[in-house]
Parts: structure tokens; C-alpha cells; sequence
């Protein structure tokens, strides 16, 4: 449970979260026209909702993995170091593969990811983020698709928790603290 109290500030509704799925699945069905070997990848658990909504609105045959990495735990701060907590139970040898991040912040996650996945062989490895913040990169990484580029603050909703909570709102929020 979070120690403080707070609230949380819509900054992306559920509406426009959708409306931004469409377009982005759109662009991938372009780059994956005529496929038959993709794999999505889903980073759990922040991005179970995203992942469930993008593939639904893929018009392409394809296959759902997940990795689950070491998260921030009850904290905000991100760690550099990455955890690899349950790995893929597919190959991905020559297998198109598509990561799905929530959010890319520091980068260290999808760049271990990446690394890891990129080491065994796949035809081609690209990645998606609902939400990017470039101004707290540290790893040199950008997703080839990004729903939404937002400040430096800390969200939750939409799948993306705060001490495992808030995952289930249909928005993205900012938490901000109140003193009572
Ligand atoms: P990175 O390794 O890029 O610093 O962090 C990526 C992971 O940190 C994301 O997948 C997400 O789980 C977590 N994260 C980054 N920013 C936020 C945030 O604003 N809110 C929450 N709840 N998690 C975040």
C-alpha cells in the first residue's frame, strides 16, 4: 500500500488511448503485411491491457508471449538493474518479433530486453510503448512505435500500477500527493 495519500490527474483518456491504438495498429499491419511469423511480446504486467487491446485491433495472424522483468517494486524510483522474473515460452529464432512496453522512462528495461531477445536470433526485433519519456532516457533507445510522449511524472492506469494499485483505471492518470 502506498504510504501517502493522493490523487490522480486524468492526462490521457480512455477515449484518446484507443483512438491512438487504431492508428498505431494500422502502421504495424502495414509493416508486417503478408507475415505469418509474428510474435508479440508483452513486458508484464504494466502492459497487459495494452497488449490485449493492440492485438485485438490487428488485423494479422499472430502469437502473444510474455517476459516479466524486475520491476520498481512499492517504489517510484527506476533501477538500472534489470531482472529477467519469467522468460518467453516460445522460440523466437526467425520469428518477427514485437515488444510491447508501457512505458519507456530510463530505457534500462527495454534495452535488456532487447538484448536478451535480440541474442536469439530473430528475424527482426521491434518495439512499441504506449508511453514514452524521453526527458528521463539514460539508455540510448527509442521504440519504433509510441502511443503518446509525456513530461517526467509518474502515471498509473491503463494497466501501469502504483504499489499495485490503479492498474484497472481505463485512463492514464498522474499521481500527485496531498498532505492530508
Ligand atoms: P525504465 O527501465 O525505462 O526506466 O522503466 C521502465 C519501467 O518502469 C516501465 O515498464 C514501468 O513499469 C516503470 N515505470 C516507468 N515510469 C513509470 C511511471 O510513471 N509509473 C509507473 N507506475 N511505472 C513506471
Amino acid at each position: 500500500m502506498p504510504q501517502q495519500k493522493y490523487v490522480i490527474d486524468k492526462l490521457i483518456s480512455a477515449k484518446s488511448i484507443a483512438a491512438r491504438i487504431e492508428e498505431l495498429s494500422h502502421e504495424i499491419e502495414r509493416e508486417y503485411a503478408g507475415t505469418q511469423k509474428l510474435v508479440v511480446v508483452g513486458l508484464l504486467r504494466g502492459s497487459f491491457i495494452f497488449i490485449a487491446d493492440l492485438v485485438r485491433e490487428l488485423d494479422l495472424p499472430v502469437e502473444v508471449d510474455f517476459v516479466e522483468t524486475s520491476s520498481y517494486g512499492n517504489s517510484m524510483e527506476s533501477s538500472r538493474e534489470v531482472r529477467i522474473l519469467k522468460d518467453l515460452r516460445g522460440d523466437i529464432e526467425r520469428r518477427d518479433v514485437l515488444v510491447v512496453e508501457d512505458i519507456v522512462d530510463t530505457g534500462h528495461t527495454l534495452s535488456h530486453v532487447l538484448h536478451l531477445l535480440g541474442s536469439r536470433r530473430p528475424h527482426n526485433l521491434r518495439t512499441i510503448a504506449l508511453l514514452d519519456k524521453p526527458s528521463r532516457r539514460e539508455a540510448d533507445i527509442r521504440a519504433d512505435w509510441i502511443g503518446f510522449e509525456i513530461p517526467d511524472a509518474f502515471v498509473v492506469g491503463y494497466g501501469i500500477d502504483y504499489a499495485q494499485r490503479d492498474r484497472n483505471l481505463p485512463y492514464i492518470g498522474k499521481v500527485r500527493f496531498t498532505d492530508d
